[in-house]
């Protein structure tokens, strides 16, 4: 594969100068499995000192982890050198760790057969738990008894029921009864990591399998504030989630469907970005607004493109009605709006101070808004003389 051949030079570098290197974890995975691999991680013996040494260009992102980011062609490949997880404190993912010699102690201190597989350089496979025989079966395994590895590190569990989503699979019996036995550990991870492997859940493709196995384990019961969403989580799972386009109207149909009432509230607390708020919240409100009416000008104005087409698509969601014909529709008729945004007015707050014996006052803003709906509306040419016309005719100057 293209990717992986532009990577070897990376793991060259590294046997050459006498350290074992390997490609492991998501992309051999995903290569195995033959859907498009994500980031290239590599599994090596050598030091992170070693490794900044071989490669100038690097970026030191995670020493004490034994992380370094090494850009080859400017493309971007995590190193990490062998390592065990120490001790594992409080259910968390330990913060120190141990480096080790063997590639066989790295392959096992990761979550599950599948992700646990190595590939060489001339792409034979180290598969020492059974990963490749998981993945055809479609199984989502722990590396050894899932009660320990959920102890270890219950974020885990969490993964577990994201690769489902993403992928399709299903949670192996064992693993799937730690989780509903375990689940509670859940309450000992940080919400930021929460949130990242939920959201690839919102995201996945199989995401509304996801949901349903959230509600059968009660894995929802740890998640925070959603401890009393079940039903709802349950019906958000009846639903076809393929038909969103990315993270925020799912989330936006997600905290819909939970009857979240505060979603700013929500989203500040699985603390995202200002930015990533902002949006979800916005697409939230045009949704409100178009179960209240149909898409007119001058709602479109408001909204926007993006966040209309991204409101639209969520109402279609809960409609059920999944109308692609409906969100293209919106981007027409949004394309052939007289104008845009203020700026694209042809008159400003200075032209009408001009053109008026008043000071400047509120009035100058009131009397630009009803300019602006009107040209939105279409019922006044967005030209200066037609603009000037139609305001001593109402009588506004
Ligand atoms: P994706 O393609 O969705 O990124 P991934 O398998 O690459 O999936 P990452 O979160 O990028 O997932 O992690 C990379 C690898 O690191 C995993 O394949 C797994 O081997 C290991 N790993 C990640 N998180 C954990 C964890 N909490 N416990 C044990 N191993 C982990
Ligand atoms: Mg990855």
């Amino acid at each position: 594969m293209k990717r992986f051949k532009q990577a070897s030079s990376v793991i060259k570098t590294l046997t050459e100068n006498g350290f074992e290197a390997y490609f492991v974890g998501g992309s051999v995975r995903d290569s195995i499995i033959g859907r498009p691999i994500g980031d290239i991680d590599i599994a090596t013996s050598a030091l992170p000192e070693d490794v900044m040494r071989l490669f100038p260009r690097h970026v030191p992102v995670g020493i004490e982890h034994g992380t370094v980011i090494v850009l080859h062609e400017d493309i971007p490949y995590e190193v990490t050198t062998f390592r065990t997880e120490g001790d594992y404190e409080d259910f968390r993912r330990p913060t120190s760790v141990q480096f080790v010699r063997s590639l066989d102690e790295d392959l096992q201190r990761r979550d599950f057969t599948m992700n646990a597989i190595a590939m060489k350089e001339t792409g034979e496979i180290v598969d020492l738990f059974g990963g490749q025989e998981a993945i055809v079966k479609k199984e989502i395994a722990t590396v050894g008894n899932p009660v320990d590895r959920f102890q270890e590190d219950a974020l885990r569990m969490m993964r577990g029921i994201r690769f489902v989503s993403t992928l399709g699979f299903t949670l192996e019996e064992g693993t799937k009864q730690a989780i509903i036995e375990y689940g509670h550990l859940l309450e000992h991870i940080a919400i930021e990591r929460i949130a990242v492997e939920f959201e690839k859940l919102l995201v996945g493709t199989h995401c509304a399998k996801a949901l349903q196995l959230l509600v059968e384990t009660k894995l929802y019961e740890h998640l925070p504030y959603l401890q009393m969403c079940g039903d709802f989580i349950s019906k958000a799972a009846e639903h076809d989630w393929s038909f969103f386009k990315n993270d925020i109207e799912a989330w936006a149909f997600f905290l819909y469907c939970v009857r979240e009432e505060h979603p700013s509230v929500f989203l500040r607390q699985w603390k995202f970005s200002n930015k990533k708020i902002k949006e979800i919240v916005s697409v939230l409100l045009y949704v409100k607004a178009r179960e209240k009416q149909e898409w007119d000008a001058c709602l479109l104005y408001k909204a926007g493109k993006d966040v209309a087409v991204m409101a639209e698509r969520v109402y279609e969601g809960i409609m059920n009605t999944y109308l692609h014909s409906n969100v293209e529709h919106i981007g027409k008729v949004y394309d052939d709006l007289p104008i845009c945004n203020r700026q694209q007015l042809q008159v400003s707050g200075n032209d009408l101070l001009s053109w008026s014996k008043e000071q400047a006052g509120p009035w100058v803003a009131n009397v630009l808004q009803k300019i602006e709906e009107e040209v939105v509306y279409g019922r006044l040419k967005n030209e200066k003389e037609c603009i000037k016309e139609w305001l001593h005719r109402c009588n506004l100057l």
